[in-house]
């Protein structure tokens, strides 16, 4: 603690964990909401808010230093603005003229006739732009803008105390209302002087330090917030990277042994056994699905708890492996008795999956005794019905609850309802998520340690875990933010399946993609349309957005386009019986097309819906993108995706030609994740990793080192008692990944 350090006339003491309130008393309103937009509560906080990129000096310039040529900064007000068309070209132009303390300068932007209604007379900007020449006069072309309130002060000469030297490094940071760059790394230098830094034990054990050469916790925060040279900035964030991802190793290393230490179900099952399972499928099983197989049931056999992540692409059957290995385990009587089967908690995110999924299993099981059941929020199923053997039946929430406690229904499908308390089992053995990604790191750990029912089950037996995920993401970023399950990759196409044909559909080309599109109609195959938007009740808004809704583009179809046609719609505000219907409709070619918002995206199986409208593309992520392609992968009919986009940006433009491009969904995870390097940096979280984590997920040396490195502190202090700063650390760090 430091105490006595005097700033400004108030004596104060600061810690790290001192809140940010209480140390800097009197700030703006706008600046305390910021801070808590930005998640800044203390003074740790701002010291890990780290900028997002540096500027150089030599870029901002004063207007009077201004050459043809350059691609300066500058911080001006705007003197005055008009637009207009141009004489000789007819195109629309603003002109506005800029001055700074030193002089003035013209802007020009063409074809851009907003520009005037968003710059007013007498505002502050800071423009960036090529600087050219006509008539021997010096102007600024399309410069880019950003409002301000204030010109800083001193520009161009000491805005950030340049120290005397010409060349200076400064700090950019995500800025928000109320809180600008200069204000971060005015405090930050403050917090600097207070002599704080020297209090800050590394989290980051020496040796580790070394061997990776490494800066010190106190020199990488200086040169992170204050570099006098990039290479320091880079050394620094190379360093934060390093410690963000070897955080998230440890948290998860320790989880992993954890989960993997407990006692668990063992299961053993003849080959010829699972075989008998395995040949009732309609196909025959890809050697990737039998590998899958093989190493579940071999992690069955063990007498530890399996936690395991299945990773494939859409359509690649992750359910037959489910399947297989559920049945395995609902024919597995409990521990000693000679009656009963171990149960099963198969957990889907949507309703319509969870049907979906009964349905499938009523397939896979029906011939053997075992009961399946079905639990959402709007009702429970239970098959066979008594009346009906053949079919399930509706059963009441209690009625279920109670055959699910008495272990009567070995199988229960159901939506995150599955994980209240009042769902109990008696002989909860295997646990499976699907659409892991769908669900919070919270919901899957409480649906893994679900009580058992069963007083006589041995004491923390914990179930088997398999996670599936159709979210095809780099390797790097799987050890890392999944480093707590082993990986199972699913990395084959069932045969026969053609690659789907994805085009990118400009608005020139819309009418003959229609046509072709009514072809295949008329030869009974079914479409889904995709739209960003369920509604937009104000029509001079909907104009504005140009985004298409649900309801709007399904009447325009069938007025305009698809008259001889059924079509229907499907988004998240219809009642679950509505949905229901309509996806039942759809799945019996009552309806030919279907209007959807993403709702769609998850797991749908509709294997006659061949083709896929996308509309209002660019703002899908890819992966998103990838899952609604992914729906029409089901069967071997040629299957088309068209991306329908009118976007003229060229980063959104090549992202779609990667959809387009990419031979499956990791090539285009991998994709993705160099983009978003090149591309502009968010501030945000992503898979609740920091833009400088990401840094380290991009670099995958690094990420097995930090990998490695965690495994070698968990295997031989499992409790952190040599590592207390660590265990101090990672007490708090689980805030940040959830
Ligand atoms: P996902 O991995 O996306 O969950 P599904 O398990 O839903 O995929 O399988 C997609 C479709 O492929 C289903 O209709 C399923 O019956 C079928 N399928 C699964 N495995 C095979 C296979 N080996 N050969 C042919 N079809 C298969
Ligand atoms: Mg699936």
């Amino acid at each position: 603690m430091i105490l006595g350090k005097v700033w400004g006339f108030i004596p104060i003491s600061m810690e790290l964990k001192s809140k940010l309130e209480e140390i800097f008393p009197r700030q703006p309103d706008a600046r305390k909401k910021a801070f808590k937009k930005l998640g800044l509560k203390t003074v740790e906080d701002l010291l890990y808010y780290f900028p997002s990129r540096y500027g150089d000096t030599t870029e901002l310039k004063n207007i009077k230093d201004l050459q043809v040529g350059d691609k300066p900064i500058i911080y001006a007000k705007i003197k005055s603005i008009k637009s207009g068309k141009g004489y000789v070209k007819k195109i629309t132009m603003t002109e506005a003229v800029l001055e700074d303390a030193t002089g003035t300068i013209q802007a020009v932007w063409f074809r851009q006739p907003y520009i005037a209604k968003m710059l007013n007379e007498g505002s502050f900007g800071k423009f960036q732009g090529t600087v050219s020449e006509r008539n021997g006069k010096l102007y600024i072309a399309n410069p880019e803008h950003r409002h301000i309130n204030d010109i800083p002060l001193g520009t161009g000469d000491s805005l950030f105390n340049k120290e005397n030297t010409d060349h200076f490094i400064y700090p950019v940071y995500p800025e928000s209302n109320g809180i600008s760059s200069k204000w971060i790394y005015h405090t930050v230098n403050k917090i600097f002087s207070s002599g704080l830094l020297d209090e800050i034990e590394d989290p980051i054990p020496q040796e580790i330090l070394k061997k990776y050469k490494l800066p010190s916790i106190k020199t990488s925060l200086i040169w992170i917030h204050t570099p006098k040279k990039e290479s320091d900035a880079l050394s620094a964030r190379k360093r934060f990277a390093f410690e963000e991802v070897f955080f998230i190793q440890l948290l998860r290393q320790k989880q992993k042994t954890e989960y993997q230490n407990n006692p668990s179900f063992k299961i053993q099952k003849t080959k010829e056994e699972v075989e008998k399972f395995i040949n009732r499928f309609p196909f025959k099983l890809t050697p990737a699905q039998e590998k899958s197989i093989n190493q579940i049931l071999k992690d069955f056999q063990s007498n530890h708890a399996m936690s395991r992540l299945l990773e494939g692409d859409v359509g690649s059957g992750k359910t037959a492996v489910a399947a297989t290995t559920v049945y395995a385990v609902a024919t597995t009587k409990p521990n000693g008795e000679n009656v009963g089967n171990l149960q099963t908690a198969y957990m889907a995110p949507t309703e319509i999956l969870a049907k979906q999924l009964f349905e499938s299993f009523i397939q896979y099981f029906s011939h053997l005794p075992i009961n399946v059941g079905l639990i959402t929020s709007n009702g429970c199923r239970k098959f066979p019905s008594k009346t009906n053997p053949d079919s399930w039946t509706d059963i009441s929430r209690s009625q279920l609850l109670k055959w699910v406690g008495n272990g009567e229904i070995p199988i229960l499908i159901g939506t995150h309802s599955l994980i209240q308390k009042t769902v109990k089992f008696k002989n909860l053995a295997y646990v499976i998520i699907d659409e892991q990604h769908r669900f919070g790191t919270n919901q899957r750990r409480k649906m893994a340690n679900k009580e058992q029912n069963d007083e006589t089950t041995e004491k923390n037996r914990v179930p088997h875990l398999l996670s599936m995920s159709a979210t095809p993401i780099p390797r790097t970023l799987a050890l890392t933010i999944y480093g707590d399950l082993d990986l199972t990759l699913l990395d084959q196409m069932p045969t026969g399946r053609k690659p789907i044909i994805t085009e990118i559909v400009t608005p020139d080309k819309r009418e003959k993609t229609y046509d072709f599109i009514k072809k295949e109609l008329e030869s009974g195959r079914q479409l889904y349309i995709i739209c960003p938007r369920i509604d937009e009740p104000d029509p001079d808004k909907a104009k504005a957005l140009r985004v298409k809704s649900v309801k709007a583009e399904a009447k325009r179809l069938k007025e305009e386009i698809f008259p001889n046609y059924e079509i229907d719609i499907l988004h998240s505000k219809l009642k679950p019986t509505e949905k229901d219907d309509v996806m039942q409709d759809f799945l019996e070619n009552k309806t030919n097309i279907l209007v959807a918002t993403s709702v769609v995206e998850v797991g749908v199986n509709v294997p006659n819906a061949t083709m896929i409208i996308i509309e209002g593309a660019e703002r899908f992520g890819l992966a998103q993108l990838h899952q609604l392609r992914g729906r029409i992968i089901r069967s071997n009919h040629q299957a088309y995706c068209f991306v329908f986009s009118d976007t003229k940006t060229k980063q959104t433009l090549e992202r779609l030609k990667a959809l387009k491009n990419a031979k499956n969904g990791f090539e285009l995870a991998e994709f993705d994740l160099n983009l978003r390097g090149s591309g502009e940096l968010s501030g945000k979280k992503q898979w609740g990793i920091s833009d400088i984590g990401m840094e380290a997920i991009r670099n995958i040396k690094m990420v097995e080192a930090a990998r490695t490195e965690a495994q070698e502190i968990i295997k031989k202090d499992f409790k952190l008692k040599n590592y207390p700063v660590i265990k101090n650390k990672l007490g708090n760090v689980e805030v940040h990944f959830e």
